[in-house]
């Protein structure tokens, strides 16, 4: 059977996706080599706490951090490190979270870096601290995150700090690295869809990031339920010992590296990412996709990924009220976007409006709706199947015809 008939049998629609690796939309689609992989993976007893400790060994080999493991996604990663943060090696405190109130709980976050995934963060009993201002991003200024302010927001209670990267904002890192190391503040970065380039595998690590959470079900094409937490070792170790499931021997208990049983002054108990359990089958399957992620060549890819939607572009082009414009992954600094402008007065249908005749076809189309208000929606080809071109273009077309 095809993932389509299992699909048909339990009554869900196939979509078309050009809206990107989205998580609520399935994120990438698999390789058959990852697929295979995570049957393999399936039929065997291994010990987790070892799987991982490979996976820490692949993910600092590809990252050039100490350590890595595979989490159940970048916002699980977030929540983890958080916690490992608080913690550190104290099994007392690994007890206590999500209950902090005893400890440093205060994590740092620049208005211009506040995401909705900082919910990750107070899952583990974080409390965020809101820094900075947003003038760039409201236009009512030049100034960005200056160092004086993350000096006075760091106090006794003070945790981490926490850092969103994208294209805009990473070139901030190394002054943001350099203020929190004085005082030995640890810097997470969410760098969940930073990938590709893959040289973003590295690049957080060299600005000086101690840990870094990667989205798996995205670019790098693992299990949608995946992802990577990596960074310094003993951080990594105090995050995986509250992932891992904890009903262990306390005498024979002897945990693989990156876990320090010397510096526990005890064994911990299920922590607060016991819910986040990663199973064999999705540690297997990131790592084989992160191999083919970093084996694959990122500009033969963006250049077929350009073609097509040169492709796609050109077939939309004769459409009066239509105008669209490449956006190459050079340009974007990570994957190539089509935009679609929608010119209501001649189409008769603004953005979201078609955006919505799509949501009602069949099968539903998804285009990226970021940028909607601005009359413009985004065709994002990274989990769109080649296959799904022609309809693609097909549907975009009727539902500039649909009159109804
Ligand atoms: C997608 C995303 C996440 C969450 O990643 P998951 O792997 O789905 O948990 C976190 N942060 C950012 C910025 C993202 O884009």
């Amino acid at each position: 059977m095809t993932a389509g008939d299992f699909y048909a049998r339990f009554g869900v629609r196939r979509r078309i996706n050009a809206a990107g690796a989205l998580t609520r939309l399935g994120g990438m689609p698999m390789a058959p080599e990852v697929t295979n992989a995570m049957v393999e993976a399936s039929r065997g007893s291994i010990d987790i706490a070892e799987l991982q400790s490979a996976a820490s060994r692949i993910v600092a080999a590809v990252t050039g951090a100490e350590a890595g493991m595979v989490t159940t996604g970048a916002s699980a990663a977030l929540t983890l490190a958080a916690a490992a943060c608080m913690t550190g090696w104290d099994v007392a405190r690994m007890a206590a979270l999500p209950d902090a109130s005893t400890f440093p709980r205060e994590i740092l976050l620049p208005r211009t870096h506040r995401t909705a995934y900082a919910q990750a963060l107070r899952t583990a009993g974080a409390r965020l601290i809101d820094i900075g201002h947003n003038d760039r991003g409201t236009g009512a200024g030049v100034r960005g995150l200056e160092p004086w302010e993350i000096e006075a927001a760091i106090t006794p209670a003070t945790a981490a700090f926490m850092f969103a990267a994208t294209p805009a904002t990473t070139h901030d890192l190394p002054m943001v690295v350099a203020t929190c190391r004085v005082r030995g503040l640890p810097v997470i970065v969410d760098a969940a869809a930073q990938l590709p380039p893959k040289g973003n595998l590295r690049r957080f690590f060299e600005l000086g990031a101690d840990l870094v959470a990667f989205s798996g079900g995205k670019a790098i094409g693992g299990p949608q339920a995946s992802g990577i937490l990596a960074g310094r070792r003993d951080l990594v170790g105090a995050a995986l010992l509250q992932q891992l499931d904890m009903d262990v021997p306390p005498d024979s208990w002897d945990p693989p590296s990156p876990i320090d049983r010397a510096a526990l002054r005890g064994v911990p108990h299920h922590g607060i990412g016991r819910g986040f359990k990663a199973g064999k089958e999705e540690i297997v399957g990131l790592l084989v996709a992160l191999e083919r992620f970093v084996a694959a060549d990122d500009a033969a890819n963006n250049a077929g990924l350009e073609a097509r939607l040169r492709a796609i572009g050109e077939r939309l082009a004769g459409k009066s009220g239509l105008k669209g414009m490449l956006r190459t992954a050079q340009v974007t600094g990570r994957t190539p976007l089509f935009e679609l402008v929608v010119d209501s007065a001649q189409t008769g249908v603004d953005a979201p409006g078609l955006a919505r005749r799509l949501l009602a076809g069949d099968p539903p189309v998804h285009l990226s709706e970021r940028r909607s208000a601005e009359g413009i929606l985004l065709l994002d080809p990274q989990a769109l199947a080649p296959s799904d071109d022609a309809p693609l273009v097909a549907a975009i077309l009727a539902a500039l015809d649909d009159r109804t």
